[in-house]
C-alpha cells in the first residue's frame, strides 16, 4: 500500500487531486478499524499527521477556527472555556488513547449518524471549512451530512478547519451509550443558547441516518425563555422542548437500542441539558 506524506497543506491538497484513490488518514482511529477488519482496501494512505499548519487553532473573527489535526484531547484541555459543547462531547470519545489521535475533522470525514462531535457542531452553528486545488469553500455543519456515513466533501477536497462561533452563551452536550465509555451513543444530544441573538442551537446525534437538529423545538425554547429577566423555566416548556427534540429524530431499531426508546432518551436528554445550560445562564447574570 503507498503512504504519501506531505509535510505542508498545498502538497496535500495536490496529492489529493493527482491520487484521488488515496484515503486521508488522521488520527487512524476509523481509518485502521476498516483497513484491519477487511472493510476498505485503499490503494494507499494520504497521511496527513506530519503538517503542522492545520494542528493548530486561533479565534478570528469572533470565531474559532480548530484545524483539522487538532484531537479530542487538545479541543479539551485547550478549548473547553470557547467551544464548552465541543469540549465536553470530546471528553465522551472513546478512551484517552482514541482521543489522543482522534480528531474532530476526522469524525466529520465518517460522517457518522453517531459522531459524538456533530450534534455540538450543528447547536453552536459551526461550519466545515474545505478545500481542494480548486479552492476553498465554507459548509455549514447543517449542509454537511448528506446521508448515512455521506458528506458534502467532493473526492478532491480535504477539510483543512471547522469554524465555531464563540458566543459566550451555555452549551451543554449528553449522550447516552450501554456503558460508560467505549461505545458507539445510543442517542446524544446537544443544545447551545445563543443569548445576543436570542436563539437556540440543537443536534441529534444517533437518531436519524445523519446527525440534525430540532428546529421546532429551537423556536419554542427560543420564543419562551425570559432571555432579559432570565425567570426560571416552566416546567411544561421543558416538557415540551423534550417532545418537539424527539419528534424530530428519526431513529431505527437496532441492536443498541429500540426506535422508541431512542425518542424517549432523547426527550429526556434535551430536557436535562436545558435544565442545565438555562441554570447556568442564569447564574452568569449573578456573578
Ligand atoms: C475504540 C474506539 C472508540 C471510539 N469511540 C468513539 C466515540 O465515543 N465517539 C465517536 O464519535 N467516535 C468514536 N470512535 C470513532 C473515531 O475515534 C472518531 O470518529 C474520530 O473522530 C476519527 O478521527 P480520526 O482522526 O482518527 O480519523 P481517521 O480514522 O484518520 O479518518 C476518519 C475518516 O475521515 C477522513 N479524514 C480524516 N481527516 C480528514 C481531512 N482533514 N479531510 C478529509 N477527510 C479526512 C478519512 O479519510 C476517513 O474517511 C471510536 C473509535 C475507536 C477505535
Amino acid at each position: 500500500m503507498d503512504l504519501v506524506q506531505p509535510l505542508t497543506w498545498p502538497e496535500a491538497l495536490a496529492a489529493r487531486a493527482e491520487q484521488p484513490d488515496l484515503l486521508p488518514i488522521a488520527g487512524g482511529t476509523d481509518v485502521m478499524v476498516d483497513i484491519n477488519f477487511g472493510r476498505r482496501r485503499p490503494a494507499g494512505l494520504l497521511d496527513l499527521t506530519r503538517i503542522d499548519e492545520i494542528a493548530a487553532w486561533a479565534v478570528e473573527d469572533g470565531a474559532l477556527r480548530i484545524g483539522a489535526g487538532l484531537t479530542y484531547a487538545q479541543v479539551e484541555s485547550d478549548l473547553a472555556g470557547l467551544a464548552p459543547g465541543l469540549a465536553m462531547a470530546s471528553r465522551t470519545v472513546g478512551s484517552p488513547q482514541i482521543r489522543n489521535r482522534g480528531t474532530v475533522a476526522g469524525n466529520l470525514g465518517s460522517a457518522s449518524p453517531a459522531g459524538d462531535a456533530h450534534p455540538p457542531l450543528l447547536a453552536a452553528g459551526a461550519t466545515v471549512e474545505v478545500e481542494s486545488v480548486r479552492g476553498r469553500r465554507l459548509v455549514a455543519a447543517a449542509d454537511f451530512f448528506t446521508g448515512v456515513k455521506r458528506s458534502a466533501l467532493e473526492p478532491d477536497e480535504l477539510i483543512r478547519a471547522v469554524h465555531v462561533p464563540v458566543t459566550g452563551g451555555p452549551q451543554q452536550f449528553a449522550k447516552i451509550g450501554t456503558r460508560n465509555a467505549m461505545v458507539i451513543a445510543v442517542a446524544s444530544f446537544a443544545l447551545a443558547l445563543h443569548p445576543a441573538a436570542r436563539r437556540v442551537g440543537t443536534g441529534i446525534g444517533s437518531a436519524a441516518p445523519t446527525p440534525r437538529s430540532a428546529p421546532a423545538a429551537e423556536d419554542l425554547l427560543a420564543g419562551e425563555l425570559d432571555w432579559e429577566g432570565r425567570a426560571p423555566l416552566a416546567a411544561s416548556v421543558v416538557r415540551r422542548f423534550g417532545e418537539l427534540v424527539a419528534e424530530a429524530a428519526d431513529p431505527i431499531d437496532d441492536v443498541r437500542g429500540s426506535a422508541a426508546y431512542r425518542r424517549h432518551a432523547l426527550a429526556v436528554l434535551a430536557a436535562r441539558t436545558l435544565t442545565w445550560a438555562w441554570d447556568e445562564y442564569r447564574t452568569q447574570e449573578a456573578s
